[in-house]
């Protein structure tokens, strides 16, 4: 008998519980923990879910191994945050769980992602014969799945990877974020970083946008972000001359980021504050809209891919592999926008993999070390087809 374990019931985990209870022969018993048990209440209520639900600390390896000993998970799929990355993976070491995240590690007071940790645990998941998946989201996550499709069947050479991000909706606020607020303005006020010929190139926040061609929307502007796929894809794809990352924002997000940064809101150390320490951003998030709660008024939709420049039979090929999202689909399905929605199914479709035993590789993985065949159809079996053109 298979039992998950899903950690978070925010924005994106709520979605993939859904699709896991959607795919329930594959999951088998099915717990959910987060830290606000009301949250995981409220979840069970409102799908009437067959699952178990825990309160936890997942920064608190010891109280997780506690939980653990007793659920006895044959998978983990982590939908908490960054910072817990490494306190569930050491857990999951500890029962015999396989893993499974869509974000790499980053310490709290430092906001500075990166694999490096994660990969020094790859021995003991071998040695267990244990898989954890890093980074099974959409970007990271499909974007390295159509980067291996791209590199098994389309090209003999991949030679330069543009990854486009478009969120093309509304939400109806003045400022919001599509994700964990807190993850995401430390993602986007940090330097961009692209790697060129084999050398790592920084630009100053946002410094560099451009006018990108976004399939079936049209010119959307860009802007160059340091990306955590960068960091694995450089590695896993020979041949690689160039990768960078782009994601769009309006005008409007920039102006509100811009004005919060100068005032100091975006800071991640504590400030004394009538006698109390409080992180400012962490107040912001706080008071800002939260991602799961966008979704019923969200309009339009989101534009994620890939392009692919190189070679193939000789010939200089250029090739565009993407999925469109409509906010509403998503919602009406899970009750979630997009962007969670692009988040949360990967999630699930990694761990099926997993169980479903399609994916053997044990070890600290990235996902475009697996074979893509069983994920891209699995793609369009479970709400997020694709296209290439
Ligand atoms: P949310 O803030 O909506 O959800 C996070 C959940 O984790 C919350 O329920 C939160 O609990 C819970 N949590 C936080 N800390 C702890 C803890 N110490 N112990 C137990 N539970 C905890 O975030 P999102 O759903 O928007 O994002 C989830 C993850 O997805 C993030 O890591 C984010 O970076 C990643 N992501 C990945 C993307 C991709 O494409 N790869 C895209 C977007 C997001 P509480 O409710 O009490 O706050």
């Amino acid at each position: 008998m298979k039992t998950t374990l899903i950690i978070g019931a925010g924005a994106a985990g709520s979605v993939t519980l859904k699709k896991c209870l959607m795919n329930a022969e594959t999951f088998g018993e099915l717990h959910l923990a987060s830290r606000t048990l009301s949250k995981c209440q409220k979840l069970k209520d409102d799908t009437n879910g067959p699952f178990k639900i825990h309160q936890i600390d997942a920064d608190d390896t010891e109280d997780l191994i506690k939980l653990m000993q007793k659920i006895n998970p044959t998978i983990t799929i982590n939908m908490a945050l960054p910072y817990q990355d490494l306190s569930i993976m050491k857990a999951c070491l500890a029962v015999e769980s396989h893993y499974v995240d869509t974000a790499n590690y980053e310490p709290k007071d430092e906001a500075k992602f990166s694999y490096k940790e994660q990969w020094a645990m790859n021995d003991e998941f071998k040695a267990k014969n244990l898989i954890a998946l890093l980074g099974s989201g959409f970007d990271p996550g499909v974007t390295g799945v159509f980067t291996a499709y791209a590199q098994k069947h389309l090209f003999d050479e991949i030679h330069e990877i543009d990854i486009i991000d478009c969120n093309d909706g509304s939400h109806g606020h003045p400022f919001a974020t599509n994700f964990n607020p807190e993850i995401n303005i430390r993602e986007v006020t940090q330097k961009g970083k692209y790697w060129q010929n084999g050398h790592w190139i920084e630009t100053a926040p946002m410094e560099i946008s451009k006018d990108i061609d976004f399939p079936e929307l049209g010119p959307r502007k860009g802007y160059l972000l340091y990306h955590e796929e960068l960091e694995s894809l450089v590695k896993n794809v020979p041949h690689l001359q160039k990768i960078r990352f782009w994601m769009t924002f309006s005008d409007s997000y920039i102006t509100h980021l811009n004005v919060l940064q100068n005032i100091g809101m975006t800071g991640i150390k504590p400030i004394d504050h009538n006698g109390q320490k409080i992180i400012p951003l962490e107040f912001l998030k706080t008071i800002l809209p939260n991602p799961s709660e966008l979704g019923e008024n969200y309009n339009g939709k989101t534009c994620i891919g890939c392009v692919f420049q190189g070679i193939k039979d000789g010939n200089p090929t250029q090739k565009t592999i993407y999925n469109i999202t409509q906010h509403q689909t998503a919602y009406k399905e899970t009750a979630a926008q997009a962007v969670s929605y692009t988040t949360g199914v990967p999630a699930m479709i990694g761990a099926k993999l997993i169980l479903d035993q399609k994916w053997t590789l044990t070890g600290t993985r990235n996902i475009e070390e697996f074979n893509p065949d069983p994920f891209m159809t699995e793609l369009n079996n479970q709400g997020l087809p694709w296209k290439t053109i």
